[in-house]
């Protein structure tokens, strides 16, 4: 790490919501620094292809826009670092935050730490991770070359990343606790019209078997409890997800499920502390909604330097 570690803006988080901060941040001559986090570009970085975010007709992928907006938010000056957040102390200012590498001060933070896929909690999930169970299609699909495949979830993440696994393999079933998908329709419509996708409804995966890999998954019909077992060669989980904001219990103020409860200009619990993107949206959470995010707090934060030095 570099000696200048008072800066006057940190961004915690390299994602859409970040990412955007710094380029707002960076253009009012803030040099801010963000700090990446175990995941450059966020969650979004390993989503093979975003069609919903606007400027991009064909779509762009996860990877591609995430390297854009760092690129972006680097050309006006944002310093980024390879570290990650693991301890902050808001009750006084400078703000201290402790990373990997070191101890940062800053004037004003941006929390924008996102989102973690959830688990599903069953036996065998913990065990034959990296061997068949996995939360993320992108990275890992191409293991699944001419395999048959198991999908857990109804919202649009199953949904789109079951229809990425139709690329690789033979077939692919969609295991969703309820009858109605909670995915939007055109998601609906593909992967309803897909040749490959079959669904498989009010049924929850209750245990995953297999001794080095992914064998077969037990399941249960939640309506009548009948029980069977179904070979998979693996299973990705899309069951949603919890925002990345332990570290901040007990400094800034957070709804029940430990999301940052924000104002509408982004503001925390704590003056000069600022939230951003999923670790702070139960409701949206698309690219362009986490940007949006990222710049209002950018601007929030330019705003508030200005008033103390005015
Ligand atoms: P989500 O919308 O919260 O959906 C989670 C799904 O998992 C729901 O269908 C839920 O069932 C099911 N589920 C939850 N806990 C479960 C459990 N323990 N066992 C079995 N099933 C369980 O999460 P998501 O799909 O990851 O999407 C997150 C956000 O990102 C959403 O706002 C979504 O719109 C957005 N997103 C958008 C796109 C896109 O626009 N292309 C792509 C990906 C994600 P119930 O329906 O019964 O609750």
């Amino acid at each position: 790490m570099e000696n200048s570690n008072h800066v006057k803006m940190l961004i915690l988080g390299s994602g859409p919501a970040g990412f955007s901060a710094a380029l707002y941040a960076a253009r009012a001559e803030l040099e801010p620094v963000v700090l990446t986090g175990s995941q450059l570009g966020g969650q979004a970085a390993l989503t093979y292809t975003i069609e919903n975010y606007p400027g991009f007709p064909e779509g762009v992928g996860g990877a591609q826009l995430g390297d854009l907006f760092q690129k972006q938010a680097e050309h006006f000056g944002t310093r980024v670092e390879f570290d990650l957040a693991n301890k902050v102390d808001f009750s006084a200012r400078p703000f201290k935050v402790q990373t990997d590498a070191g101890e940062y001060m800053a004037d004003t933070v941006v929390v924008a730490t996102g989102a973690s896929p959830i688990h599903l909690n069953v036996s065998g999930e913990d065990s034959l991770l990296g061997r068949g169970v996995s939360y993320c299609a992108t990275c890992d699909g191409a293991f699944f070359k001419d395999k048959k495949v198991v999908v857990v979830g109804g919202g649009d993440s199953a949904l789109e990343e079951g229809l990425f696994l139709t690329r690789y393999a033979t077939s692919v079933t969609v295991i969703h606790r309820r009858e109605e998908f909670r995915a939007g329709a055109i998601l609906q419509h593909r992967a309803r019209e897909h040749a490959k996708i079959n669904f498989v409804f009010n049924t929850v995966v209750t245990e995953i078997l297999g001794s080095e890999k992914v064998e077969a998954v037990r399941l249960k019909n939640s309506k009548t409890g009948d029980e069977n077992v179904i070979e998979t060669d693996g299973l990705f989980i899309f069951v949603g997800h919890t925002p990345n904001t332990e570290i901040f219990q007990g400094h800034l103020k957070m709804d029940a499920h430990g999301y940052i409860v924000v104002d509408e200009k982004m503001q925390t619990s704590i003056p000069g502390v600022f939230a951003a993107g999923e670790a702070a949206d139960p409701h949206f959470r698309q690219v362009v909604t986490s940007a949006g995010m990222g710049a209002a707090a950018a601007i929030q934060a330019t705003r508030f330097l200005e008033a103390e030095s005015a």
